[in-house]
């Protein structure tokens, strides 16, 4: 990270707010630590409401100098010349990203700051190619219409995003604000401030014209996503986060009937039937349970096999869970890094008590690893596999957001649909079987955004993504962004 974002060459380092093309520090600040060891990454500048004003304000001014007034084509060359930006620092990017989260290596460079790069790319490309509706119109006395659809932007954009994949999610909304033409405050999590910081100074570097994008650093309640998201200068908010963060976000723009976009938490389903390919389906609920730690919205926390293959599979979902090695980000062996924080820790951990008290035997797992070195202090768990509850218990139903997940067996095609969807959650679910009817069968009556058929987090960026019920408001994606990050007007033509 440069001196101009980080404020000082020597340690520690401060991250600073990005406002009105500039970047500019706060007296507050708190730590943004590493859940290796729990040593201190950066110092982080604390938004007061003075702060997000100045931001909110810098945007509409830059909304009003013609942002939104370039063309498709301009934006989207600013668009690719972020991506270029991110590229170029790639591994500045992915150590940002590590630090901040203690994530395996790889996974950061082949995930993460990959998604933050194609983010970009193809917003970049959907805002060249896309096209608007128009219909011809005959009416009733013979008149003869044009109805045609423009878009306009929507004006200034609050950004809040989680910690869970930071680059990807936040670029995931930037990306298409500013492909769309608006100007964006952006607040990225507390927890992890690193490659938004960065972000920022890619953008300076590729010389967007000041206050289109904004950053501002700190917390949610009574803080800068507060003050972001009740600003009466905002005209929508995107945020992806926690079921019960959207609800408050929710009543606070109430008011202000701002436009929203909620991607939010899940309890999410794997079903296998007794026909899947059994060693794919293996090794598919250990990556949907165990990916980022289980720190992934779409991961599933309940897995459901049909009986005849249960206890095989269960042994099977045991020994491979076994393999998995929890550690360090550097080390190439690594498969399963830390959770985010203590904090998160304390809360999985309280899960991991409460499984037990509701009666779950514990196929493996349930603690915390131990190591005799720095990353004791660290935020790590053991992946974990329970058996034995009942649909109703609290760990069967409530999102613990950790590497764990509950095997239950079922019986048939409509009692396993109606145990996926008596959930408050409806974000994804991944199906395995080799019977091409019944996937999509059980695919269409799942009640949930995305259902994946013999995989798990496959991503096309072109289409639809997000959740009903608790899990969100709205689809991003594709032509979904476009559509949020935009107002549309009808203008009927007499022809
Ligand atoms: P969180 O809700 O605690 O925080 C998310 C962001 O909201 C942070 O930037 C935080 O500072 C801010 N925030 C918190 N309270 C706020 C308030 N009152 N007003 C305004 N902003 C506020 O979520 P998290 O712990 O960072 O992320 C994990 C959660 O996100 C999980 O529930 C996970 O399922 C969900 N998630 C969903 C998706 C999806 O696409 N559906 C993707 C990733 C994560």
């Amino acid at each position: 990270m440069n001196q101009e974002a980080s404020g000082a060459a020597h340690a520690p380092r401060l991250f600073r707010h990005y406002i009105d093309g500039e970047f500019v520090a706060s007296a507050t600040t708190f730590d943004d630590l590493n859940p290796v060891d729990g040593t201190l990454v950066a110092r982080v500048c604390e938004a007061d409401e003075a702060s997000v004003d100045r931001a909110v304000r810098a945007a509409r001014a830059a909304q009003r100098a013609g942002w939104g007034e370039t063309t498709p084509a301009q934006r989207a060359a600013w668009l690719q010349r972020i991506a270029d930006g991110i590229e170029a620092r790639f591994d500045e990017f992915v150590a940002a990203e590590v630090a901040d989260t203690g994530r395996p290596l790889e996974q950061a460079r082949s995930l993460d700051v990959a998604r933050g790069i194609a983010n970009f790319r193809t917003f970049a490309d959907l805002i060249r190619t896309s096209h608007n509706e128009c219909f011809e119109t005959h009416a009733a006395d013979g008149g003869e219409f044009m109805n045609y659809v423009t878009r306009k932007p929507l004006g200034v954009v609050g950004i809040i995003s989680p910690w869970n994949l930071p680059l990807l999610l936040l670029s995931w909304k930037v990306a298409p604000a500013l492909a769309m033409g608006n100007c964006v405050v952006a607040k990225p999590s507390e927890e992890t401030p690193g490659s938004a910081t960065l972000l920022a100074e890619v953008i300076h570097a590729a010389g967007l014209p000041r206050g289109v994008f904004n950053l501002v650093h700190g917390h949610g309640p009574n803080a800068a996503g507060e003050f972001l998201s009740r600003h009466s200068g905002i005209a929508a908010v995107t945020f992806t986060g926690e079921s019960r963060t959207g609800s408050t976000i929710m009543k606070t723009v109430a008011d202000g009937v701002k436009k929203i976009s909620f991607e939010l938490g899940g309890k999410n389903a794997a079903v296998v039937f007794a026909d899947a390919d059994f060693d794919a389906a293996v090794e598919g609920v250990v990556k949907s349970s165990f990916t980022n730690a289980g720190q992934v919205c779409l991961c599933s926390e309940r897995v459901y096999v049909e009986r005849p293959i249960f206890e095989r599979f269960v042994a099977a979902l045991k020994a491979r869970t076994e393999t998995l090695s929890v550690g360090a980000p550097e080390d190439p062996a690594t498969t399963m890094g830390p959770l985010i924080s203590q904090s998160h820790r304390e809360k999985v951990l309280s899960y991991f008590r409460l499984a037990v008290e509701e009666g779950a035997t514990v196929v493996t797992g349930g603690g915390v690893p131990t190591f005799g070195d720095a990353r004791d202090s660290g935020a790590f768990v053991q992946p974990t596999v329970w058996i034995g509850l009942p649909d109703g218990a609290r760990c069967v139903t409530e999102e613990v957001f950790g590497p764990v997940c509950h095997i239950a067996p079922f019986d048939t095609e409509a009692e396993v649909i109606g145990r996926v969807n008596d959930s408050a959650y409806g974000l994804a679910a991944s199906v395995w079987t080799t019977h091409l009817a019944r996937g999509h069968r059980v695919a269409k009556r799942i009640e949930t955004g995305i259902v994946w058929l013999n995989a798990w987090f496959v991503r096309d960026l072109r289409t639809p993504f997000g959740g009903t019920k608790l899990s969100g408001i709205g689809r991003e994606g594709g032509r979904h962004s476009l559509d949020f990050y935009s107002e549309l007007t009808n203008v009927c033509v007499r022809v």
